[in-house]
């Protein structure tokens, strides 16, 4: 085996946040290490680099429990035996940690959707994506067919489809969908447009999805930069 180096970036990555953040949370770390997490909030997102709920959500460690796959699906119940990332991540959070949100958070230029609208040839004889990405099929039903809607406004749409369609999925979990019906936990669908940092929440009685803190946001891009 060729000798390795652990990346560059991610040592001087270390050293800015032992310099930082550790300096000035240390004594969460050592509480959090002694009575373990108890996170309210579970996040799951897509694996995207541009898209890292604890940056956007400026979360302290021990504060979102987040399970990240591509593009941020969770597939239907299916008590099968097999071995199932996403149920077992859910299930730890709702039933052992008992997170009180569940917040599905899709972003803006998702490359799982493009692949899928695209009809992307496989990366693999495997094409792990391709089985991955037809979860979101009942999404594509939903939005229906393209026909001369521009290619950005309808990967948009399919990109918000599918976070309410993983709403969908999440409660065929029979332990979930009771908590969700007796009030004890609720489920959001969040969306990250990525190239001005705008975040929507789904209004639950439109449907639409609604730019939140838009007066700050539009206050930040207003000021000059230097
Ligand atoms: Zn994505």
């Amino acid at each position: 085996m060729p000798m390795v180096r652990f990346p560059r970036q991610l040592i001087d990555g270390y050293r800015a946040f032992l310099g930082g953040r550790l300096r000035g949370e240390q004594d969460r770390y050592r509480e959090l290490a002694q009575a373990g997490q108890s996170p309210q909030v579970m996040v799951i997102s897509c694996c995207d680099s541009r898209c890292a709920p604890e940056t956007i959500f400026n979360a302290r460690p021990g504060e979102l429990f987040v399970a990240r796959n591509i593009s941020g699906l969770v597939p239907p119940y299916t008590p099968d035996g097999a071995t199932r990332a996403v149920s077992a991540s859910l299930e730890f959070a709702v039933q052992a940690l008992k997170v009180k949100h569940i917040v599905v958070l899709g972003h803006a230029q998702c490359g799982g959707i493009r692949a899928f609208v695209e009809e992307s040839k496989p990366l693999s004889p495997g094409d792990f994506i391709g089985h991955w990405m037809s979860l979101i099929e009942p999404a594509a039903k939903a939005v229906g067919p393209r026909g001369n809607m521009p290619l950005d406004e309808y990967l948009t749409k399919l990109e918000q489809a599918s976070v309410v369609a993983t709403l969908d999925n999440l409660m065929t979990f029979p332990w979930l969908k009771t908590l969700v019906e007796q009030g004890k936990l609720a489920l959001h669908a969040a969306y990250f447009g990525v190239a001005a940092g705008r975040l929507f929440v789904r209004d639950q009685a439109s449907g639409q999805f609604v730019q939140i803190a838009a007066d700050e946001h539009a206050e930040i891009f207003a000021a000059p930069r230097f």
